[in-house]
């Protein structure tokens, strides 16, 4: 057994990580309604009550912007961004500065609960954390014995102690891991991975010409893409964005295409037709970087832009226009690669077109093009997970054409966990997710969550999925932690800090303590590869580099640089099978996949029917921030946006509650009635519809796109296909 380092070195020598004391800023007067609530619930020490101003990181979403957290007298009062922070260019959004109400949030989870009712009934009774340890231990222990190790699946979503989680699961002898990215970026990763044996960064600050097929940046942040987008230099930015909605991206773009949803690969295919047959194409960077032109060539012809028209409604002399446009701008000039889950379930190849047309225009590794992430290394953290024989492999094994191992596909998992096999899986420890609300199909989610004989949700608010389980483990939040040192790739790369501004509220412990006294529970074996403190893991993290501790104390990030450098893979060996931008993908050949992205239409939508599209807005950080105070005052419920012209020849009124209806499930919705919208698709805002009365802001209210919408999948990465599902509405 190894364990993480050496005791002597670290216990020792640790990093003294708590406060960075600077300039006292301005303080606003959010403070007092808290500093009331604190007074009379938390039992806080004489040293939570020094005034001081903390470097730490927001982690309301997955951007984790430098913060500094402004605490007086024991309570945190306001949130200001670290302007020392590049990537957030000195901004918290409305949901970093609402982050203080996760903390003093009254329906925050306060101390370990055990079931006492019915699942989903809510009723549970306060246990010590001696007791729901050993509860949970305990199951863990009799599962394994029952189903073997692989008989408990550990589901979490990401955060900058995830990590503990998922290195538990492995530790404990568990396969079955679902993680973050097979709801989100699994096709993006695996179509530009399989091309460019990397997922790149688009340099948008850089860009002179920026297409984006439905990634609502003004909406659903990513920092800084978000900014940079909107600001461009010297005006000469030109941004085309393709949507069925006028978003408030479309609305900052210089040109807006309501497409047909689902068509956006025929806009590519037919743009990379237009840049091929007039050789507009950057033909050394072709002939020295890439693989399978020919092949492109010839797949290309069919694909052209009258052809395009018919199925994705936007003329064919726009497309020709802009994809010259485009290719002029080169090597300035994205094909914006975006995030979330699969719209089709045609989104890897999609995903692989983009890769495509960026890689012919030469924009690799260049200014304003799709740069190769770099990193800045920290001292790893090695562990040895205890062998187990007799533990079969995942459970969706084999599902998937490229799964992720560490990943693994929501869609399959669930539905082989309902069919029993090849194996039975009847554990689920459930980490910072909450799948009722955030997986399609909540139906399925819940019968899978029937079969279980154990359920253990560890969450700071109650929500759905903790209302479903046997044991809640309160952990602390992102203000009251000591959190790993985090190194975060990109354009520039830069390492940050979480620090923790209060002591924890309530029994709420940081998740490396929850696993940790599980771990003991369990096995020595186990136990060693948790056997540190969090200051000896920061500090091991941070060996040999004192440039990197005294940066994150004086400024609470460390920047190697501060500029991009482009062009270090030039020569070099791309991390692809050939080594080179692979165009014409032999890899999926082998496989039975198209090697070039081929185009097929998505169904017709039924008479009488409209396509549900889904998507995000500044407030909402999935289903996490919905019954967060602040921002429930900014957008209190969801709505079903519907054409005007559908609305009239309906008979339906602005405001009006509606019966939206799937194949699976229906929800009431009020109807927001605009011309933003194509007269076939309705939309409404992911993250509201909940069935529990733990968020006490959302009872009632709203409807759950994870009610409505179908578990269509995403074939090669196992990806959910969101926007395969058809609705019919009526008045409620
Ligand atoms: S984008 Fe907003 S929510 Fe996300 S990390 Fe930055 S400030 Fe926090």
């Amino acid at each position: 057994m190894t364990i993480a380092f050496s005791k002597k070195l670290s216990r020792r020598n640790f990093l003294l990580a708590s406060s960075c004391a600077i300039g006292a800023g301005s303080v606003a007067m959010m403070g007092s309604r808290y500093r009331a609530l604190a007074a009379s619930k938390h039992v806080f020490e004489l040293d939570d009550l020094a005034n001081r101003d903390v470097f730490t990181s927001c982690g309301m979403c997955v951007n984790k912007c430098g913060v500094i957290a402004r605490v007086r007298n024991g309570v945190i009062e306001k949130l200001d961004p670290n302007p020392h922070f590049l990537k957030s260019r000195g901004m918290l959004c409305a949901r970093g500065n609402a982050g203080l109400d996760t903390v003093y949030s009254p329906d925050r989870i306060k101390y370990p609960m055990i079931r006492t009712g019915e699942r989903g009934d809510g009723k549970f009774r306060q246990a010590s954390w001696e007791e729901a340890l050993d509860l949970v231990a305990k199951n863990l222990q009799d599962l394994a014995e029952k189903y073997t190790r692989a008989g408990t699946v550990f589901v979490s979503t990401e955060g900058y102690q995830e990590h503990f989680f998922t290195t538990f699961a492995e530790c404990y002898g568990s396969p079955n891991t679902l993680r973050h990215p097979s709801l989100c970026l699994a096709s993006n990763i695996q179509g530009f991975g399989a091309t460019y044996g990397t997922n790149p960064t688009p340099d948008v600050l850089n860009a002179d010409y920026l297409i984006m097929s439905g990634a609502n940046r003004s909406e659903a942040l990513i920092t800084p893409d978000s900014i940079d987008m909107l600001t461009g230099e010297g005006g000469k930015r030109k941004v085309v964005y393709l949507d069925p909605r006028f978003t408030k991206t479309a609305a900052k773009a210089t040109e807006w295409f309501p497409i047909r949803a689902g068509s956006d690969m025929a806009f590519i295919l037919a743009m990379t037709n237009v840049i091929v047959t007039e050789g507009l194409y950057a033909k050394q960077f072709v002939a020295d970087m890439t693989i399978g032109f020919d092949e492109l060539k010839t797949h290309i012809e069919q694909y052209t832009p009258e052809w395009a028209e018919a199925e994705c409604d936007i003329p064919a002399a726009d497309i020709r226009r802009i994809a010259r446009e485009f290719a002029a701008a080169a090597p300035r000039a994205v094909y914006y690669q975006g995030r979330r889950s699969s719209f089709f379930d045609n989104d890897t190849q999609m995903r692989r077109a983009m890769a495509i047309l960026n890689g012919v225009i030469g924009n690799w590794d260049q200014p304003g093009g799709m740069v190769p992430n770099s990193s800045i290394v920290l001292e790893r953290h090695d562990y040895l997970a205890p062998w187990y024989d007799g533990v079969p492999p995942r459970l969706d094994s084999g599902s998937a054409s490229y799964l992720s191992e560490k990943d693994g596909s929501w869609k399959y998992f669930r539905d082989r966990v309902i069919e029993g096999k090849p194996y039975p899986v009847k554990g689920m420890m459930i980490y910072k997710q909450n799948p009722l609300v955030s997986v399609a199909n909540r139906q399925k989610t819940l019968e899978m969550m029937e079969q279980m004989e154990f359920i253990c949700t560890i969450d700071i608010t109650m929500n759905d999925t903790a209302y479903y389980s046997d044991v809640i483990l309160p952990e602390a939040t992102y203000l009251e932690r000591l959190d790993p040192i985090e190194s975060l790739g990109g354009i520039l790369p830069v390492v940050t800090t979480r620090e923790p501004c209060i002591k924890p509220m309530y029994e709420s412990k940081p998740n490396l303590w929850i696993i940790q006294q599980l771990s003991k529970r369990l096995d020595d074996e186990i136990y060693a590869s948790f056997d540190f403190t969090m200051e000896e893991y920061r500090h091991h993290q941070l060996r040999n580099r004192p440039d990197i501790t005294k940066a994150l104390k004086e400024k609470g990030v460390f920047y190697e640089k501060t500029t991009p450098t482009y062009g270090d893979t030039y020569g070099k060996r791309l991390k692809t099978k050939s080594g080179k931008i692979e165009i014409y993908s032999e890899k999926y050949a082998q496989k039975g996949l198209d090697p070039l992205p081929v185009y097929s239409r998505p169904a017709d939508i039924p008479e009488g029917r409209y396509r549900l599209i889904l998507g995000r807005n500044a407030y909402l950080t999935h289903g996490t921030t919905a019954n967060n105070a602040y921002l429930h005052d900014l957008m209190p419920e969801n709505s079903l946006w519907l054409n005007a012209g559908e609305a009239r020849k309906r008979g339906l009124r602005n405001g009006q509650v509606v019966k939206v209806t799937s194949s699976l499930a229906s929800e009431q919705l009020k109807l927001f009635v605009t011309e933003k919208i194509r007269p076939d698709c309705v939309f409404m805002s992911h993250g509201f519809g909940v069935i529990t009365s733990g968020q006490r802001l959302l009872q009632g209210k709203s409807g759950s796109d994870a009610a409505l919408i179908e578990d269509n999948v995403e074939p090669i990465s196992g990806n959910i296909a969101m926007h395969q599902t058809f609705v019919e509405i009526h008045p409620a």
